[in-house]
């Protein structure tokens, strides 16, 4: 008989020391700040380690990422992690969002160097007066307050960078600095990952290398995400929504299928934490975090993580 894989045991998802964490994006229009707060209403009561909130390239989201941070702090017992870029901005400017966000009771900070205003692919270069890259952000954040603070990690490379070596090299810059979680880009085929995450360990890097998870929402829309981000499509996911394109139903399927496949192998190899890429939509990821054996709190007896009569959870 062969051993039985973690991903069977049975138990919650606390019992197995399994955590979620979610991402969400700042809403532009009133119509995405409801989807959004339907998204976050129905994922809220399965407890995440945390939720973040983007920073628009360029810093173009600044107002709505502190707004969108604000309100989590305000309705919700969530805790959240703003996203923060070195982009187009003085140091001045920058350390006034992070004393803005340590004011306001942020105690979480997602440190990143950004994409050049220029877009992907463009060449990136510092603010003269700003901060230079992630490691330099991490430190001047750890300068001005004890806040938490998690930073990138690239299992396939940076596009901008020479090899997978200078990555873990600005990661462990990072991680000097004083950031004390990695979250990943995203990636679909899990053995990229444990090939990255041997390095990293094998560096001497500690700090949790968390996987960032996209359930495919939209096929078109990922492998577009993914030639940006340098991350690989492989032909199996393609030939999965191949021939799907006017069929949404059995497309939602395939892509709960495909995360599950992704999740539960993690599991089966030792992972205990996931950082999901939610896009503002709930279903998807709160299916995958049902299948991780997280619940709802209300079926465990213990308090909601949005204050009761505040907002319909379902
Ligand atoms: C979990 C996660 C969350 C993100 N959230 C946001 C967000 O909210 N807003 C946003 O705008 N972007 C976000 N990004 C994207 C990120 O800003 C871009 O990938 C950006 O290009 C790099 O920033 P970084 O902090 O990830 O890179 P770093 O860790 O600073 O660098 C990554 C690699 O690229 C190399 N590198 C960096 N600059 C250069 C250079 N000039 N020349 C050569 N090599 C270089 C580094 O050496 C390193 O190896 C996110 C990415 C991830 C994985």
């Amino acid at each position: 008989m062969s051993a039985a894989r973690p991903s069977r045991f049975a138990g919650t998802a606390a019992a197995r020391g399994i955590r979620a964490s979610f991402e969400f994006f700042p809403p532009k229009t009133a119509e995405m700040e409801q989807s959004l707060w339907e998204a976050i209403g129905r994922l809220a009561p399965l407890q995440p380690n945390f939720v973040s909130v983007t920073y628009g390239a360029g810093g173009s989201t600044r107002e709505r990422t502190h707004a969108t941070v604000k309100r989590i702090l305000a309705e919700t017992m969530l805790t959240p992690a703003a996203h923060l870029t070195c982009v187009a901005a003085t140091r001045a400017e920058v350390d006034a969002v992070i004393a803005a966000y340590a004011q306001a009771g942020v105690r979480h900070i997602v440190a990143l160097r950004g994409d050049p205003v220029g877009g992907v692919g463009a060449r990136f270069s510092p603010h003269p007066g700003g901060y230079s890259n992630a490691a330099d952000l991490v430190a001047g954040i750890k300068r001005q307050t004890d806040i938490e603070v998690s930073v990138s990690a690239y299992p396939e490379k940076h596009p901008d960078s020479p090899s997978v070596a200078a990555d873990i090299d600005m990661l462990k810059a990072k991680v000097d600095a004083g950031a004390t979680r990695a979250i990943t880009q995203f990636f679909f085929e899990n053995s990229l990952y444990f090939r990255y995450l041997d390095r990293v360990r094998a560096s001497g890097v500690k700090i949790p290398i968390v996987p960032g998870i996209l359930p495919v929402q939209n096929f078109k829309q990922a492998r577009n995400f993914a030639a940006r981000a340098g991350a690989a499509v492989p032909d199996w996911l393609a030939e999965r929504f191949d021939g799907l394109e006017d069929d949404a139903a059995t497309r939602k399927l395939i892509a709960a299928a495909v995360a599950a496949e992704q999740v539960l192998d993690l599991v089966d190899h030792g992972v205990t934490d996931f950082h999901f890429y939610t896009m503002n939509r709930a279903d998807l990821v709160y299916a995958i975090c049902h299948l991780l054996g997280l619940r709802p709190a209300r079926e465990q007896g213990v308090e909601l993580p949005l204050p009761a009569g505040e907002r319909v959870l379902h």
